[in-house]
């Protein structure tokens, strides 16, 4: 279930939930990537080495360490890999996938480990719907990854996410990091949570109930969703659109040269819609979907 956070109570935080350090493949350590996003301005990390949770020894009062890690393993049916994120897991140190494991199984680690698992970075793993369709428990997809963006222009994975809530599965999408290169790939996708507090149980919650929206930019300042209309209000932008079934949902855009900043839709009439406003820059923010019917994973 996903609930709208703008109908919700709370603050909203800044978090990267997708990052790597010198404990796995990255070019910063621990405490470097803890000072990175807390002088960036962001209140909510988590390190998500490779097979490993990464223990920072550096705190800080208004930056958030959530424990998290990150497995690879099973096989599509291209032959690629599954990358899976775990958040809020209970391990600590290296943990071991079996050679063996399948997507699912790595789910399954994750939440018998007490956390919450996001499927990473679909399109630059080479996933297609048929690779994900079957595949249970995961909150969330990772609708845009900086690196992968960087890396080899395969960050975006707005197609993945529709397909997959057309077929039923109602994943929520985050913005991440999954940075690797110092300050290149740090700091460009982030996931906006409305939480009750700067606590590990808040944003968990947060997470789990759907209470957050991902940007490379943007600012989605307010979603109103009635019988009659969805009413959103942004930073000022380009463009803003509802997201639904094909040939339904709506854009609108910008006179040239200008910025709009609120549009108003009539209900989706596929299963779900979804906002999603692009600025000048192409920068974009995503809100959750608006879910109409319940999908299979209820
Ligand atoms: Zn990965
Ligand atoms: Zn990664």
């Amino acid at each position: 279930m996903l609930e709208n956070p703008f109908e919700s109570s709370g603050n909203w935080y800044r978090a990267n939930l997708h990052a790597h350090t010198t404990m796995s493949d990255g070019d910063l350590s621990p405490e470097e990537a803890v000072d990175f996003y807390h002088r960036a301005g962001y209140q909510v990390l988590s390190i998500t080495d490779h097979r490993r949770v990464t223990e920072a020894e550096r705190r800080l009062a208004d930056l958030l360490l959530i424990s998290g890690v990150e497995f690879d393993g099973g096989r599509s049916r291209q032959g690629t890999t599954y990358h899976i994120v775990g958040l809020g897991v209970r391990s600590r140190g290296r943990v071991e996938v079996p050679a063996d494991a399948k997507a699912q199984d790595m789910v399954n680690m994750v939440r018998e480990d007490g956390g919450e698992a996001i499927l990473a970075h679909p399109y630059w793993s080479g996933l297609m719907a048929e690779d994900v369709v079957g595949l249970r428990g995961c909150f969330a997809l990772e609708v845009y990854n900086t690196g992968c963006d960087l890396e080899i222009l395969r960050g975006y994975s707005t197609v993945h996410w529709d397909d997959l809530l057309t077929l039923g599965h109602d994943y929520g999408a985050v913005a991440v990091d999954d940075g690797h290169a110092g300050a290149v790939d740090h700091g460009h996708g982030w996931t906006m949570i409305r939480a009750e507090a700067l606590s590990v149980e808040a944003v968990m919650d947060a997470l789990r109930r759907g209470l957050y929206y991902s940007s490379t930019g943007p600012e989605i300042v307010d979603l109103q969703i009635t019988d009659s209309k969805i009413a959103v209000k942004t930073s000022p932008v380009r463009s803003i659109a509802l997201v639904s079934a094909p040939g339904a949902g709506g854009r609108r855009i910008a006179e040239p040269g200008r910025t709009i900043a609120d549009a108003e839709f009539a209900p989706p009439r596929g299963r779900y819609g979804r906002i999603e406003a692009t600025d000048a820059d192409g920068k974009t923010a995503w809100s959750n979907p608006i879910i109409l019917q319940s999908g299979s994973d209820e």
